[in-house]
């Protein structure tokens, strides 16, 4: 099958019997339709049908390297820098489209899949099915256009003890016994941002696993489509209170539920096992096959749109009334300005840098994206945290849609006016500020871009180790070396004799 529509994913969706636990309600049959993800299934649907627009052809779609049929580019396997490039370009039209709001769009994990394939004799060290499968997996999802979730961390319990260490030996998700014809999963794993609504699901290893005996049961990377009997998602409270677009700009549009994953002796099938056991190579799957490296750069692109959105907003916010001209507020917008910047510059400095990678695919420059998403966790709630301090008591005077078109609206027309929109428009931009940063809907984006890519202090932890800073300590040690040198020529407390010119306005010594 080529790309698909959405008209494809929402039948497929629709067609499937699965077990999703939502406010109360046991929802098996026609997932889609249901209240409480309609709206978000009719975004990822518009994403599938601009893969079909004339005019994006080109950039969301490549020939099948197999049939020959036009398939996602998020798909493509780059050979060169021009590949990453036009991957980025794909991803950009994904993004842009729901303002950086949705975190699962198909090319996240599927650029995570397309990298693990590529690396299939990694997987093939463990036991050479492991390479195979990976590889007809990949194909599979290629050229079925699928949409997947993933799910890694255990539940959260005991954070002291690792999933062996925890009271219940099946809290945690792992292996109950091996039958002839696949593994059977008993437990939970914590969190699946869009699982309910997902083709398939990637459950795969928690990093961190003790290469020791009690983590084997653990240990292990598969993929299995949603409606497996005995899988269960378990929904928060959906964000989309089923009220119109103009309240809730984006919670009614982009609401990506979140699900906790119950395996109720779930059976997988050997061929979409890509590791059993082996817990030293779970621990490094991410980092040996370039996955992080795809999925840091689909991130990239995700983040990138969300700061140019969040720019446009506070730039319409200021411009509405006229704050511009103070001090703080341009700092303040300068401040976005320059993460927007930055974020464009460690994209293409990743690009650029771009180099084969072990596994003959061009793999764009780690250390920039590695920057990249240490950082932006941490921005993204200095942008919330403007919204807040520019919009003020404009954030709360704003009435809903019934009271803006009803009894209220000579009311809304003259109180709500800004200096340049009228108070109609005034709340529509204002409900879009309050949606990004002070809604449910806004709340949980600040928390899915602080925790959604792992712990930012453990990130940070990571950099750090794995970051290659002897050239900078070399440096600095020559430096000191150099001054050593200098004090045992010149004696203590003397400059040399043209430090003056180069340090300006420095005294010299004993001035
Ligand atoms: C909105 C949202 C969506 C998400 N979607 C997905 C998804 O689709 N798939 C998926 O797999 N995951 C998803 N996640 C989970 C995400 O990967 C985790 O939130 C992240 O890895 C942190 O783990 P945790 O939430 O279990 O926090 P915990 O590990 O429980 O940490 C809680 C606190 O304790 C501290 N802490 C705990 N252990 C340590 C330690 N060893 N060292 C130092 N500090 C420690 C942390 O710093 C933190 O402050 C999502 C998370 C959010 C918030």
């Amino acid at each position: 099958m080529p790309a698909r529509t959405g008209r494809d994913y929402i039948e497929a969706l629709n067609a499937s019997r699965r077990d999703v636990l939502i406010h109360g309600e046991r929802v098996t049959a026609r997932v889609a339709d249901h209240p409480a993800f309609r709206n978000l299934v009719r975004s990822y649907a518009a994403l599938y049908d601009l893969q079909h627009e004339p005019e994006l052809r080109e950039v969301m779609t490549y020939p099948s390297p197999t049939t020959g049929e036009r398939v996602g580019v998020q798909f493509l396997t780059p050979r060169t820098r021009e590949d990453l490039e036009r991957r980025r370009a794909m991803m950009k039209v994904w993004a842009d489209y729901s303002c950086g709001m949705l975190g699962r769009t198909a090319d996240y994990l599927n650029s995570a899949i397309m990298a693990m394939a590529a690396a299939a004799d990694w997987f093939a060290q463990a036991d050479p099915a492991f390479g195979e499968n990976i590889r007809k997996y990949y194909e599979y999802i290629r050229e079925n256009d699928l949409l997947l979730t993933h799910t890694l961390i255990h539940p959260q319990a005991n954070r002291a003890a690792g999933p062996a260490g925890q009271k219940d030996p099946y809290l945690a998700a792992r292996i109950v016994k091996h039958t002839d014809r696949g593994i059977v999963i008993r437990g939970a794993r914590m969190l699946a941002t869009l699982g309910p609504l997902t083709d398939e699901i990637m459950v795969f290893p928690s990093t961190l696993l003790k290469a020791t005996p009690e983590d084997e049961p653990y240990s292990y990377a598969f993929a299995i489509p949603c409606d497996t009997p005995g899988l269960r998602f378990i929904c928060r409270e959906s964000f989309d209170y089923g009220r119109s677009g103009f309240d809730h700009p984006l919670g009614s549009r982009f609401d990506e539920i979140d699900a906790i994953v119950v395996f109720d002796d779930v059976l997988v099938p050997y061929e979409r096992c890509f590791m059993i056991g082996h817990p030293e190579l779970c621990n490094a799957l991410y980092s040996e096959t370039s996955a992080t490296v795809f999925m840091t750069h689909q991130v990239m692109v995700k983040n990138l749109a969300k700061t140019e959105f969040i720019l446009g907003l506070v730039s319409l916010l200021t411009d509405a009334i006229q704050i511009e001209r103070f001090q703080h507020v341009q700092e303040k917008v300068a401040e976005i300005i320059i993460a927007r910047e930055i974020l464009a510059g460690l994209l293409r400095a990743a690009e650029v840098d771009a180099r084969p990678n072990r596994w003959g695919i061009m793999a764009p420059k780690w250390e920039p994206l590695n920057a990249g998403r240490n950082w932006f966790p941490r921005v993204y709630q200095r942008f919330v945290e403007i919204i807040r301090q520019l919009g003020a008591s404009g954030l709360m005077a704003l009435p809903t849609e019934g009271d803006v078109f009803g009894p209220g609206r000579a009311d809304v027309e003259r109180y709500l006016q800004a200096a340049a929109l009228d108070g109609i428009e005034r709340v529509r931009l204002f409900r879009l500020a309050w949606d990004t940063a002070m809604s449910a809907f806004g709340s949980r984006q600040a928390l899915y871009e602080y925790f959604f890519f792992g712990d930012p202090v453990r990130m940070a932890g990571a950099l750090v180790n794995s970051y290659d800073r002897q050239p900078y300590m070399d440096h600095v040690r020559q430096f000191l070396a150099r001054c050593a040198e200098e004090v045992d020529r010149m004696g203590a407390g003397t400059l040399p004799a043209d430090a003056g010119a180069e340090v300006g306005t420095r005294p010299a010594a004993g001035a």
